[in-house]
């Protein structure tokens, strides 16, 4: 991974010229270096903040084919993605895992059964599989306790998927660089510099120190997510991007207890909400708002958002009684998607764009499901402008499969999986990285304490909300952000990143401001009384 004090020798990594330069280090930008490196292209990617610390940490986390895609028609987009979903599932067990849905189908809501059958009969065709079966009621109740009784027929269960976004971008990273390319964070692209007009070239600046780089390159791609306007040149005549918020809320299981995953209409607009166990807790998503805020600073949830999303639980989850107080933590998404101006923001289409405008290939929207082909139409489009190198990618495997951990470890069989999942050539190394009592888990997660040692020592950890909130997800999943395990956790990045204590403070009162502003509740006072909202 990155070797210790790797950011010292920065002016060195960067000196020369570059096949090709990516700006964006969330899932598409590290689909791209993978790709690039493996074909044996001179690539680096450029990240403004953290690795994943865009929209591909914000995501609902779902590797699926898109059941929404099949709704609109798009075939060949569905069977891409359900492709792209069974290769994820073979190759990255353990971070990308199966996830069974559950459908309530109540009397006279949509859709209705028959209806339903039809969509996943096609969805899962092209998977070339048969997930989907109808339970009546009762049996149904089994598999999806709590839920609204009157009116309920049955249900229908289908499977899909989900992963760790942030997770999976950086073991995508982790395949790149071992591939050769270079991935640097909190390295902003400042500027596009062009010879003739054409783009050929990019000015960095380095957020920790400020010195400032000149690169040149042969190619150069924005995969900038929502921020792609801020490089394009043609951003104000040509086609726009509207930023669409999606929010998300994280509960307890033991107050949300599901099984499988739990969709429904929201009872408000009729839009997909779902409940789904995730990493230990209950994740509930997700919202669908024109974003209206600038993008400087990270995206959250809004107090109408927090009322439609208990809204939907209340609606389907009644015996429950939810409350704010179930409420662990929050966060949100911002989504680039390409402005038609149509009223209702559902209803924009989600595909990826690709501008190439003057040199600068932008390249966004998508999902995290089909990075691999999108990374590969990026390469495409610029194939004219780059070298032909020898190195060729395998086929599909786009991970390489790690070998069996130790046994002694004492890990469970799920336990193992997970490791190899999340951090796949290096699961053995974190093993042996680990201290007395670091392969227990942390209390609420499914967090070895070893992934915080080996990700504050491999995994370019730059601020405490890098560890926290992306390369482990405890600061979404314990209550107050893992207020109560900070003393333990600064052992660990006292020994690791050599912070002093005043470092530490340091880190430690920005990275809680930074929980209390952008992942927790806003103020009780502003939200509104989702059981008194209008259902329609
Ligand atoms: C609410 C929501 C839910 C979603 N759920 C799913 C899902 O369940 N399944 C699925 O497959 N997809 C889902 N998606 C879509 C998916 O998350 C995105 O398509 C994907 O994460 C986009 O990745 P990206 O790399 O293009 O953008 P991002 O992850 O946003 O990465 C862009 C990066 O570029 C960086 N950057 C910007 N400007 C500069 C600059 N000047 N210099 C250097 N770096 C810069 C940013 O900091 C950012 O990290 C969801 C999206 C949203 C919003």
């Amino acid at each position: 991974m990155w070797p210790r004090n790797w950011r010292e020798q920065l002016p060195a990594t960067l000196a020369g010229d570059w096949d090709i330069v990516i700006i964006g280090g969330g899932i598409t930008g590290a689909g791209i270096l993978l790709e690039a490196a493996r074909r044996g292209l001179r690539a680096l990617l450029v990240e403004q903040r953290d690795f994943a610390w865009g929209t591909s940490s914000r995501s609902s986390k779902l590797v699926h084919g898109g059941l929404r895609y099949l709704r609109e028609g798009k075939l060949r987009l569905t069977r891409e993605s359900v492709q792209e979903r069974k290769n994820l599932l073979r190759d990255a067990a353990g971070l990308v895992n199966p996830q069974s849905f559950a459908f309530a189908d109540y009397r006279g809501r949509k859709p209705g059964r028959w209806l339903f059958s039809f969509g996943l009969a096609l969805y899962d065709g092209m998977a070339g599989q048969r997930s989907r079966r109808y339970y009546p009621a009762d049996e149904f109740l089994l598999l999806a306790p709590h839920i609204e009784r009157a009116g309920l027929k049955g249900g229908m269960c289908y499977g899909d998927a989900k992963t760790d976004d942030a997770r999976l971008v950086l073991r995508v990273l982790q395949e790149a660089l071992a591939a050769g390319g270079i991935a640097v964070n909190y390295l902003a692209a400042t500027q596009v510099l062009r010879t003739g007009g054409n783009a050929d070239g990019v000015e960095l600046l380095d957020a920790l120190g400020g010195a400032t780089y000149t690169i040149k390159a042969k190619a150069l791609i924005s995969a900038t997510g929502a921020w792609a306007d801020d490089l394009r040149q043609n951003a104000t005549a040509g086609p726009k991007l509207r930023p669409l918020r999606g929010s998300h809320l994280l509960l307890p299981a033991w107050r949300l207890p599901v099984a499988q995953a739990v969709s429904l209409m929201h009872p408000r607009d009729g839009r997909p909400v779902f409940a789904f166990p995730w990493e230990g807790a209950t994740l509930v998503g997700t919202t669908d708002v024109d974003h209206g805020e600038g993008m400087e600073a990270e995206a959250a949830i809004t107090p109408g958002e927090v009322a439609y999303l208990m809204q939907a639980l209340e609606f389907q989850f009644p015996e429950l009684g939810l409350g704010l107080d179930d409420i662990i933590a929050t966060f949100a998404g911002v989504r680039p998607v390409i402005d038609s101006g149509k009223a209702d923001p559902s209803k924009e289409a989600r595909d990826h764009a690709v501008w190439l405008e003057r040199g600068l290939l932008t390249i966004t929207g998508g999902k995290l499901t089909t990075f691999r082909l999108i990374a590969l139409d990026a390469l495409a489009h610029c194939a004219p402008l780059l070298p032909r190198r020898q190195g060729r990618a395998p086929a599909s495997r786009t991970f390489r499969q790690p070998g069996p951990l130790p046994a002694n470890a004492g890990l469970t069989a799920a336990q193992a999986q997970r490791l190899q999942g999340r951090y796949g050539m290096h699961a053995a190394e974190l093993l042996a990285a680990a201290r007395r009592g670091e392969l227990a888990t942390i209390a609420g997660s499914e967090t070895l304490w070893a992934e915080l040692r080996w990700a504050a020592r491999a995994e370019a950890v730059v601020h405490l909300e890098d560890l926290l909130l992306r390369r482990t997800r405890l600061g979404l999943l314990l209550r107050q952000g893992g207020a109560e395990i900070l003393p333990r956790v600064r052992a660990i990045c006292q020994a690791e990143l050599g912070w002093d204590d005043q470092r530490w403070l340091a880190e430690q009162a920005a990275y809680l401001d930074l929980w209390r502003r952008r992942y927790s509740l806003p103020p009780r006072d502003t939200i509104p009384d989702w059981r008194a909202a209008a259902l329609s």
